[in-house]
């Protein structure tokens, strides 16, 4: 799949070994500015998504800019996500971002600055769950 022509940002480079370990598939990060809290563009291949995880201490917003994907809070349903929707995630709420199994997916990832703000990575989102998500 071409990935490039469509992108408002640029796509940067796949997921560092440290990071590619906590996601499915083939995930590309692109910072794109680290003034006030840290803006990231995150491109996910058809298929690939996170791991469930926590931001403690900082909330993290998504802007949604390509393609289709999901967000799925820990003990909700999945939400799905299209170009332009806007998600706002809680700190310490449990759950998992990507796309869907037949399209691109690419957010904006914000983060809001807080002190001694981490990720904490958890278990992958369940195979048979996520491909029955349409
Ligand atoms: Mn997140």
């Amino acid at each position: 799949m071409s990935n490039n022509e469509n992108q408002i940002f640029s796509k940067g480079n796949l997921l560092p070994e440290n990071l590619s370990k906590y996601f499915i598939g083939r995930v590309y990060l692109q910072k794109l500015t680290d003034k006030g809290g840290p803006i990231t563009n995150v491109t996910f291949e058809p298929g690939s998504r996170n791991n469930w995880h926590i931001h403690h201490k900082s909330g993290q917003i998504l802007l949604c800019i390509q393609g289709r994907g999901w967000y799925q809070i820990w003990g909700e349903e999945p939400h799905e996500l299209k170009q332009g929707d806007v998600v706002e995630i809680l700190p310490e709420v449990k759950h998992w971002h990507g796309a869907a199994k037949d399209s691109l997916f690419s957010h904006l990832a914000m983060e809001i600055p807080a002190d001694g703000s981490s990720v904490e990575w958890l278990e992958p989102v369940d195979d048979e769950f996520y491909n029955k998500l349409s």
